[in-house]
């Protein structure tokens, strides 16, 4: 089945989303050890199209060096197993460091990449939002995890690729 991955740093609200696709569906828990053990696993489906969830985090931050560490590992598993990867990336924080960093790795992997910008509420942060569209994806939609606005949008660019 293809796997839609969701990676960004932690609080961004990748597992908000994950929690809106997969809905009460959620069953398989990964448990494996190593950075496979903040992987969780789940299906949805959007426009007639069935596909694998996986929401990654639960990094832990012991300095600087492992966290960024531990981010780039799980977006390579991304890559590596991912059909389209999904990066969210948060407007009430703006762009960081990290999202930079993740982004780099990205740009460099052969898969589709859809950018989703997080926690666009309101009309405000819709105008903040184009801050994003600095980091060069073509596909970057702008969302509202909580409310669900935005999401339909999103999930017809991410299942083009599945
Ligand atoms: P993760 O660490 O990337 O998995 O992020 P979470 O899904 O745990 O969310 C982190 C925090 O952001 C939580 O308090 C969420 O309720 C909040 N959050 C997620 N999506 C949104 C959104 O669209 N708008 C706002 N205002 N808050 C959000
Ligand atoms: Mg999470």
């Amino acid at each position: 089945m293809d796997i839609v991955a969701i990676v960004g740093r932690p609080n961004v609200g990748k597992s908000t989303l994950f929690n809106r696709l997969i809905g009460e569906k959620q069953s398989i828990v990964d448990n494996v050890s190593g950075v496979t053990r903040d992987r969780q696993y789940g299906q949805s489906n959007w426009n007639g199209k069935e596909f694998a969830v996986v929401d990654t985090g639960g990094f832990v931050r012991n300095s600087e060096d492992v966290f960024e560490a531990a981010i780039r590992d799980q977006v390579q598993i991304a890559i590596d197993e991912a059909t389209v990867i999904l990066f969210m990336v948060d407007v009430s924080t703006g762009l960081t460091d990290l999202d930079e960093q993740v982004a780099h790795l990205l740009r460099r992997a052969k898969k589709p990449v859809v950018l989703a910008v997080n926690k666009v509420d309101n009309h405000t942060r819709q105008l903040e939002a184009n801050e994003f569209w600095s980091l060069g994806f073509e596909e970057t939609f702008f969302l509202s995890s909580v409310t669900g606005s935005g999401t339909g949008e999103l999930l017809d660019a991410v299942v083009e690729h599945v």
